[in-house]
């Protein structure tokens, strides 16, 4: 039976994870999940659980994992929707979040592979300050990186451990990162082809 590739992309805010997850998601033929964009897409509509993490979000505090990893559990609740595949992006962000992560996938799903995708923070910052989303005043933007060395880069070492991790240069033009991208993951071996 064929299956799709179950990809995880980790980076810092304003590494280029939306941009580059949702053209891996095209390349593979998956969905592609960002918990931050389902926060924004459901506190647009006025969701009360989207509402809920813009209050969080706004002030560039995490979203506590319990919301988080509901929508993500729901989301994966049919068997088919993680055997078509996924890219999932922003998510996990905690060990916590981690830990779940392998429980609503199980043995019968493992990832595949879990790419950092990495760019200094200078360039992050003005990445991030260029997009101008309504999230990104420079308080926010501080805070975010900060959480993210505390509580996502331990994550980079957690499946460093498990033989999943993958580091990709994220610096340089859209065209050029994402062949950086299919080379590596080509590279391992370990993801299906669309
Ligand atoms: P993003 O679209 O990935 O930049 O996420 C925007 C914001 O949504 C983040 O700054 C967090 O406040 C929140 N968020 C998204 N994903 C998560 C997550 N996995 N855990 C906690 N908060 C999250």
């Amino acid at each position: 039976m064929t299956r799709g590739a179950r990809l995880v992309i980790l980076g810092k805010q304003g590494a280029g994870k939306g941009t580059q997850g949702e053209r891996l998601s095209r390349h593979f033929k998956t969905q592609h999940l960002s918990t931050g964009q389902l926060f924004r897409d459901s506190a647009a509509v006025g969701v009360p659980a989207g509402l809920k993490a813009k209050e969080f979000m706004d002030r560039g505090e995490l979203v506590p994992d319990e919301i988080v990893v509901d929508v993500v559990a729901e989301r994966f609740s049919n068997p088919a929707e993680v055997q078509d595949g996924f890219v999932l992006d922003g998510f996990p962000r905690t060990a916590k979040q981690a830990e779940e992560l392998d429980r609503i996938l199980g043995e019968r799903f493992p990832l595949d592979l879990v790419i950092d995708l990495d760019v200094p923070t200078d360039m992050a910052i003005e990445r991030l300050l260029g997009r101008g989303r309504e999230d990104d005043t420079r308080d926010s933007i501080r805070r975010r990186l900060e959480l993210y060395d505390q509580e996502t880069k331990p994550l980079i070492d957690l499946y460093r451990g498990r033989g999943l991790l993958v580091r990709v240069d994220g610096v340089g033009e859209e065209d050029e990162v994402f062949k950086r991208l299919l080379d590596a993951i080509d590279a391992t071996g370990e993801v299906p082809e669309a």
